[in-house]
């Protein structure tokens, strides 16, 4: 399985990528895959995406990288961009998700020391959450699998409630409580949707004990859930969004926007020597352009809505739910979603699993509905057998 000299942290499959085109990859052996899973919700334009592809090369051309002692002219423009479309005040770039997240995590803690001191330090996040692998988004997971004993001792200072648990808010927070962090869809977790009801109600109580209301977009921002941010639709303007996976459309990059209460962040408080890296900053200018085109953002919620309807038609006995927002998809079965993924792959569809039994889809935004229709034809048979 996969290439022995490169640490096997993945169960890799033994298939090696080669080229993409759409939503279609091909490997070494010349077979063909439609794509469902976009490198995790990372290739949000698909494969070998024209204008992409153009900006990143005539970046490359001009420059690669610029140290942040210095900003660079690609860099100003995103930043410009980023927050006219998303209505924030100020961005830190940075390269991932979990280091996006740990920007979120230390400004939530300054936050907390300029709003109460030293007792105001503690950040709640929902059970099932995924936040990231480095020592404090790990903490900040509320999903005990990975808390093994090997990495202690955690960070301290993290608390995890219950999403969509309206009774479990009314102690949630007091005045020890920095910030609310949470996903506006638990993607990991196994695709759950938090309600828009309970988001409002819990950033408001949050808001009320005098903390701050955090989003983990790394998966659900830049359109996947069918608006440019999940936490949009949610109507609780959270003082910090966190973006990541597909805001350059697969060149590495990660991004904590702040407004209000939450822009506390000063001069040497978070840096990183990659961060707004000019080609990942070509790279996004590319994705949010198209990503906020108009009909973009319908088109993504047409075609999750068609997806979501077809599976639910086929009425297979082992499906126990279909659920998600735009085209972050998460169908619940009875059966080993592995092995599903597994007899996918072979028959030419790539998808992932979420939690321990979805089969989560979360194809790119702009895939074709031919491609679609040729992804479900295999997934059905995937889910029959
Ligand atoms: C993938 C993911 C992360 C971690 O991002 P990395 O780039 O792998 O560090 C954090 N939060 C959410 C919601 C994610 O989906």
């Amino acid at each position: 399985m996969g290439n022995p000299k490169v640490l096997n942290n993945y169960g890799s499959f033994d298939v090696t990528f080669v080229k993409g085109q759409g939503s279609v990859l091909t490997d070494v052996n010349g077979k063909k895959y439609i794509d469902f899973l976009a490198g995790i919700a990372v290739n949000c334009l698909g494969h070998n995406y024209k204008p992409l592809v153009k900006a990143v090369a005539a970046q490359a051309k001009k420059q690669i990288h610029v140290c942040n002692y210095f900003t660079s002219d690609v860099g100003l423009a995103f930043a410009d961009e980023l927050l006219a479309a998303t209505g924030f005040e100020g961005v830190y770039f940075g390269n991932s998700g979990a280091e996006a997240n740990e920007a979120a995590i230390k400004l939530a803690r300054k936050y907390g020391q300029l709003n109460g001191g030293s007792s105001r330090k503690t950040i709640v996040t929902l059970n099932k959450s995924f936040h990231g692998r480095t020592l404090a988004t790990l903490t900040a997971t509320g999903q005990d699998r990975f808390h093994p004993e090997d990495f202690a001792p955690y960070v301290q200072g993290f608390k995890t409630i219950e999403p969509n648990d309206y009774e479990g808010l009314e102690n949630a927070f007091d005045e020890t409580t920095a910030a609310l962090f949470f996903e506006p869809v638990e993607c990991e977790g196994g695709v759950i949707p938090v309600e828009k009801e309970w988001a409002q109600k819990a950033a408001e109580l949050a808001r009320k004990a005098g903390a701050i209301v955090m989003c983990d977009e790394v998966q659900t921002g830049m359109g996947r859930t069918g608006a440019l941010l999940a936490s949009d639709a949610l109507g609780i303007n959270p003082e910090v969004v966190t973006l990541a996976k597909a805001i350059a459309g697969g060149v590495p990059m990660g991004a904590c926007l702040y407004r209000g209460n939450g822009n506390v962040f000063k001069a040497g408080d978070h840096q990183s020597t990659f961060a707004g890296n000019p080609l990942a900053c070509a790279a996004g200018r590319v994705v949010l352009k198209t990503l906020t085109a108009p009909g973009f953002m319908e088109d993504v919620l047409r075609k999750g809505e068609y997806i979501r309807n077809t599976v639910k038609g086929w009425n297979l006995p082992c499906v126990v739910d279909v659920r998600g927002k735009g085209l972050v998809i998460g169908i619940q079965v009875n059966k080993d979603p592995a092995a599903v993924e597994k007899k996918c792959l072979a028959d030419g569809l790539l998808f992932s699993t979420a939690g321990s039994d979805v089969v989560r889809l979360v194809p790119p935004l702009n895939i074709t509905m031919k491609e679609i229709d040729a992804g479900l034809a295999i997934l059905k048979a995937g889910l029959e057998a």
